[in-house]
């Protein structure tokens, strides 16, 4: 394709519409056209990135493959395209921010006075289309946080409407918005609808293609009355319905033929539609499962399934493929202890102890672990989970009572738990983990290899502890063995008693790379033992 064509998708009337799933949804369609496609989030707010943000504030903190800590839209990007993002996919205000200021220490702006426009607004411009042209998209979609109206997201509107001025037919814009039902007048309401495409238009953007969602199926003639208001054509009024499971929505776009509706608006042929295969082979299944999976996610952020958004979607994946449907119990790991352990996790097919931080719910993890791995439950720990099963261990088989990670307790007799040496002298809090995907070798004979099929298996990470070396034969005669281990720097990545059915703990993520067509192994692996069960 000759140029790249930009792609926005805005929201307006209230937050939490869904425009990541929108977003992901339209650039699959795309896809499954043969267009390489991108997806962008820019996030209104002032830090530099997620890394730092409690999960309270902003739900799961996802990891691109470059190391970049990043809102959990990037994860339904990958989820959905199976394509893995990078740092350019994930810009905030903070970071907009930061480079213009830093370029103004440097002089580079030659003595002008620095403004939000044109210099934060170019600044904006310059990183929409640097993936445009540097990694040469065919379309660059471009999902603005925050709802239309708010302050913070201003100069991002304002660099959408330069843009389209600019680039004319090759820059589309979408706007989200929402269609309450009030009960008491048994009546859909589009009065929200009009005043927020109103309040795009005083800000200079006509949309291009409106997406209504609603609870209710909106009739024709609401629709043909939303884009008589709102000036779009009738046909790119499109409405999208709560459905079962958001991996629906890109055929409810389809049947709306919203990716022809772009495509013309772009001035490129529409051509045939697309199967999308596998990707109706994946909802059949999951439409079709009789039996159930059932599978409990001990954690402290329960109350908030998306701080585990990625493990929630993982798991539900490896179902699907496995032809089950997901019974997913979020235990509060507060909540748990030895006595109790029987009664709130004797009815699941397996367990998985959620990574995260700090004190608070660790000592439910040790009872959750000490139980699975007593009565031979199949158990996947992840991160802090992997580090907690290695406490576990260390305390009830080893007899080292005081065991711990040195993040929790700096002064324990046994750091089976350590910080690594690279993080010793680091201050900073953001962006300084060890991030990214890092290679890993998987030993003979372990699941891990089992479950991969490859002894060179590469996943992402985000941690400053790591498994302390020293004690590692200890472990290894009382039966955990460390059978998975970055070949540079010996780091442990993966721990597993070989004598239990399924007990395998990893430093890594496997969520954040797992996606609809492409599931992840260990996910997979760690179902079937479910299954098993
Ligand atoms: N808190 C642990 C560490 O920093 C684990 C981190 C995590 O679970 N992501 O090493």
């Amino acid at each position: 394709m000759a140029d790249t064509k930009y792609i926005f998708v805005t929201g307006g009337v209230i937050s939490s519409l869904g425009k990541g799933i929108i977003a992901a949804s339209l650039g699959k369609l795309l896809q499954a056209r043969g267009y390489k496609v991108t997806i962008q989030k820019f996030d209104p707010y002032i830090n530099i990135d997620p890394g730092t943000l409690n999960p309270y504030e902003h739900g799961e903190c996802y990891v691109t493959v470059d190391g970049h800590e990043a809102d959990l839209d990037l994860g339904h990007y990958e989820r959905f395209l199976n394509v893995p993002t990078t740092r350019a996919n994930n810009i905030t205000t903070g970071r907009i921010y930061q480079s213009v200021i830093s370029k103004e220490r440097k002089g580079d702006y030659l003595g002008k006075t620095v403004q939000v426009v044109p210099h934060i607004t170019d600044e904006i411009k310059r990183n929409i289309k640097l993936l445009g042209t540097k990694d040469k998209y065919d379309f660059v979609i471009t999902e603005i946080g925050g709802t239309v109206g708010d302050i913070e997201s201003l100069p991002f509107i304002e660099s959408v409407r330069q843009l389209k001025w600019e680039l004319g037919k090759s820059c589309i814009c979408v706007h989200l918005t929402y269609v309450p039902y009030i009960a008491a007048a048994k009546e859909v309401k589009t009065k929200p609808t009009q005043h927020s495409v109103k309040q795009l238009q005083e800000l200079g953007i006509q949309p291009d293609v409106l997406v209504l969602r609603t609870e209710r199926e909106l009739k024709g003639d609401i629709l043909r009355k939303v884009a008589l208001f709102c000036n779009v054509e009738e046909g790119a009024v499109v409405q999208s319905m709560d459905v079962p499971t958001i991996y629906e929505v890109p055929l409810v776009l389809q049947d709306q033929k919203m990716d022809e509706t772009v495509l013309r608006k772009a001035g490129l042929e529409i051509g045939p539609k697309p199967e999308m295969g596998p990707w109706k082979n994946f909802l059949n299944k999951k439409y079709t499962a009789t039996e159930t999976v059932t599978i409990g996610l001990v954690g402290k952020y329960v109350e908030l399934p998306d701080a585990y958004k990625s493990i929630n979607e993982s798991l539900l994946q490896a179902a699907t493929y496995h032809h089950r449907k997901l019974d997913l119990q979020f235990i509060h790991s507060e909540k748990l202890n030895d006595e109790n352990a029987k009664e709130m996790l004797g009815s699941l097919d397996a367990i998985l102890v959620a990574p995260g931080f700090g004190q608070r719910g660790l000592e439910g993890k040790f009872s959750a672990l000490r139980f699975a791995r007593e009565n031979d439950v199949p158990l996947l720990g992840i991160c802090l989970g992997m580090q907690c099963m290695v406490i576990e261990f260390a305390r009830n088989v080893l007899g080292f009572a005081e065991a711990n990670s040195t993040e929790m307790n700096p002064t324990t007799p046994y750091k089976v738990i350590d910080i690594m040496e690279e993080q010793k002298t680091v201050t900073n809090m953001g962006g300084s983990m060890r991030l990214g995907a890092y290679d890993c070798e998987l030993k003979a004979g372990s699941k891990a290899l089992e479950a991969y099929g490859s002894t060179n298996i590469q996943e992402r990470h985000r941690h400053r502890f790591e498994f302390n070396n020293e004690y590692k034969a200890q472990f290894e005669a009382a039966g955990m063995m460390c059978t998975g281990e970055n070949p540079e720097t010996n780091l442990v990545e993966v721990v597993e008693i070989p004598s239990l059915k399924w007990f395998v703990g990893v430093q890594f993520h496997p969520e954040y790379n797992s996606t609809v067509v492409n599931p992840n192994p260990l996910f997979m692996s760690f179902v079937q033992a479910a299954i098993n069960k």
